[in-house]
């Protein structure tokens, strides 16, 4: 089921390195991840997610302030267990490593290494990789269902997918954390969680969603964790962020859409190719 991603062709996985016929080869980490990523496909030297605002993220997460959100996520996935399961911008890997019991083969990818490297470190039993969600080291039609936490849905992901196959996305809510928004910006602009259904790529439909929301009670270290994991931190005025920093304790509401998309049964054999520019990452 795995492609190279410099040249397209099957890989072979056997061994501590992967390797295809033209003699790409890419090592298995210490850690037993894989890098499947090409210095191309790279926006940034160390693109996705900061270490800080992984551990942040892993902090806060750990705390389980988003533990109703995992566990409405399990609760959709399909109730004949799929195959192959891969979950897109995996991160540090809490919402994956739940999915380990709900598929056979679960596959966490992300672009950012250093999210990449912290889920392989705790949580065995699941494949992780460093990859690019635009053009997926898999071969098409492999996947029985994925999901996507807070990333956009790319056209590669359609591919990859069999016919019928489901596909998780978790958007926002309108109203997601608004008092705590309310706190940090003059004007707070509501998310648009519909947004992504709108735009979606071809071949995909959308079958049902759900709203998933909860009170969040948060002392001072989990709202600065909180903070530090979103994109909210650093569009704010620093003394709106400070005041708010310096509250005791704040109560706000967590509030997200889970879509869920299938696959359509009827979608054409051929199925557009991700552009690869033919550079090796040698
Ligand atoms: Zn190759």
């Amino acid at each position: 089921m795995w492609i190279c991603p410099v040249c397209r062709a099957p890989l072979s996985t056997e061994g501590a390195s992967w390797s295809c016929v033209q003699g790409h080869s890419f090592d298995v980490s210490r850690e037993g991840y894989i890098n499947l990523l090409l210095v191309q496909q790279k926006k940034s030297r160390h693109p996705g997610d900061t270490p800080a605002s992984l551990q942040a993220r892993r902090e806060f997460l750990d705390a389980g302030h988003y533990a109703p959100l995992r566990q409405a996520l399990i609760g959709q996935m399909p109730t004949q267990r799929p195959q192959n399961w891969l979950d897109i911008g995996c991160g540090e890997g809490y919402y994956t490593s739940a999915m380990r019991d709900h598929a056979d083969r679960v596959i966490g990818l992300d672009i950012a290494k250093a999210g990449v490297q912290m889920a392989a470190q705790r949580y065995p039993g699941i494949k992780w990789v460093v990859g690019s969600a635009v053009a997926l080291p898999l071969a098409a039609d492999s996947l029985d269902g994925c999901s996507s936490l807070f990333a956009p849905v790319s056209q590669d992901i359609v591919r990859v997918m069999r016919r019928g196959a489901m596909l998780m996305v978790v958007t926002p809510d309108t109203d997601h954390l608004f008092s705590l928004r309310q706190a940090l910006f003059e004007e707070v602009r509501p998310h648009q969680p519909q947004r992504i259904v709108q735009s979606l790529p071809a071949g995909l439909e959308a079958v049902t969603q759900h709203a998933i929301r909860f009170e969040l009670k948060l002392q001072q270290a989990d709202l600065k964790g909180l903070l530090a994991m979103t994109p909210y931190a650093w569009k704010a005025k620093a003394e709106r962020r400070m005041t708010l920093e310096a509250m005791p304790e704040i109560l706000t509401q967590a509030a997200f859409i889970l879509h869920i998309l299938h696959k359509q049964d009827k979608y054409p054999d051929i199925i557009p190719q991700p552009k690869t520019s033919g550079v090796s990452k040698f």
